[in-house]
């Protein structure tokens, strides 16, 4: 066993936080304050192969794993500025193309997701079903060789700056006439379908939206995968996605923690008020001590979750990707917290851009999934405690 990353690793980690500094957080502030996109980060991201280095060689990605992946969003984050949508299109909907698409679906989808010139979101929230996925009701029906799409989704992020959404649906089995998932790749331009902005309280250039759609004809091919008959064709599909969902939001949040802990270590060396700097008061220098151990034992977390899914061991992956997440999301939520206290009144100036990362780090708790949910889930198949709901 090896505690150390590879030295392809250390090298991608050390390129992309090169890339990170360029742009660095007050690009972010601008962009989430002007109502911008991050486009030209993501571009110069996909340029250099970074957004791809989870996607198959022959489909021009870079042929890696979902933690070189991560790493690149961890260090994008570390950097002050994170990009939200490496979670979706490269980890979720990349993953389930490369693993599940036709042929004809990867080579349409995947160079695209590769290089950064495609934008691909993902949608399976819904308004009354939240956590709850087995209750969407979103539904697609066959129209002879076309499918119809109806239904609701909510809190989407990027919709505006994405080609297409790969929709989590049901449609019938033609053989029992039971419902079951069936995912869908909607164009964003698709007659029937629209989408209206949210007006959240998150301080950052991607934006969620609740889309809506009506009837949008699909050709037979939006349906992702080969065989629509096959009854788990869906379900496998919408599993093929949760690991690499989970361990980039793991990642996510690590990149904030790192960001914000650095900028509180930096602010205790320098501010001092009574002899000494801020710091050397254990009242701020233990606070911080635990951050960082918190952190540490996050990414160590994250790290083998991603280990456990690139060696192809998904079930083991799948519980340690949940315990990734959670732990990343509690350390993001601390220690975006203490480095917002550690600033006293600086940590709610604009200037210092603290505690815009208040409700970022808030959110890691509770998309993609709820930490009560992980809970749920390490309680039942961990522990093999009875299911509460
Ligand atoms: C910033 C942001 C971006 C998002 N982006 C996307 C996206 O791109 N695509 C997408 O599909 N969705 C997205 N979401 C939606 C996100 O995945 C959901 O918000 C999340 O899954 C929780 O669902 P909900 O909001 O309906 O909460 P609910 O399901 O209503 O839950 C409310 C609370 O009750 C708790 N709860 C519910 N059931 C149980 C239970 N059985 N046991 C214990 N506690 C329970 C939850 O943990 C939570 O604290 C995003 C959300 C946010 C905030």
């Amino acid at each position: 066993m090896d505690f150390r990353e590879s030295d392809e690793r250390r090298a991608l980690r050390e390129a992309v936080a090169a890339l990170g500094a360029k742009y660095g957080p007050e690009y972010m502030r601008e962009k989430s304050r002007t109502g911008k996109k991050t486009t030209e980060l993501w571009v110069e991201a996909g340029h250099l192969g970074y957004l791809g280095v989870n996607i198959p060689e022959e489909y021009g990605g870079g042929g890696g794993g979902i933690g070189d992946l991560a790493a690149v969003c961890e260090e994008l984050g570390a950097a002050g500025c994170p990009l939200l949508l490496m979670v979706v299109t490269p980890a979720i909907c990349g993953s389930i193309i490369s693993r599940y698409g036709t042929g004809g679906q990867r080579k349409r989808w995947l160079p695209g997701i590769a290089d950064g010139t495609l934008t691909m979101v993902f949608a399976i929230t819904e308004p009354d079903a939240g956590s709850n996925a087995h209750r969407i009701t979103t539904t697609g029906r066959r129209d002879g060789d076309d499918w119809l799409l109806t239904g609701q989704k909510v809190f989407i992020s990027g919709t505006d700056e994405a080609q297409s959404v790969m929709v989590v649906a049901r449609t019938e089995d033609a053989k029992t006439g039971k419902l079951k998932p069936a995912l869908y790749v909607v164009p964003t331009d698709a007659p029937g379908f629209t989408y209206q902005p949210i007006d959240m309280d998150l301080a950052s250039p991607e934006k969620q939206f609740t889309l809506f759609f009506d009837d949008v004809r699909l050709p037979a091919d939006a349906l992702v995968g080969a065989d629509p008959d096959s009854q788990d064709a869906g379900l496998l599909q919408l599993f093929a996605g949760l690991n690499p969902e989970r361990i980039m939001a793991a990642a996510f949040s690590l990149g904030i923690a790192r960001y914000a802990l650095g900028r509180a270590v930096d602010y205790a060396k320098t501010r001092t008020v009574f002899k000494q700097p801020i710091g050397a008061h254990q009242g701020i220098a233990h606070p911080l001590a635990q951050c960082a151990i918190e952190l540490e034992l996050a990414r160590l977390m994250t790290q083998k979750a991603a280990w456990l899914y690139d060696s192809g061991d998904d079930m083991a992956a799948g519980e340690a990707a949940n315990m990734a997440k959670y732990a990343a999301a509690e350390a993001a939520a601390k220690v975006v917290d203490q480095a917002v206290h550690t600033h006293g009144g600086n940590g709610l100036t604009a200037e210092f851009g603290m505690a815009r990362l208040l409700a970022a780090s808030r959110a890691s708790r509770i998309a993609p999934v709820s930490r009560e949910m992980i809970l749920n889930f390490v309680a039942m198949h961990t522990l093999g405690l009875p299911k509460s709901y």
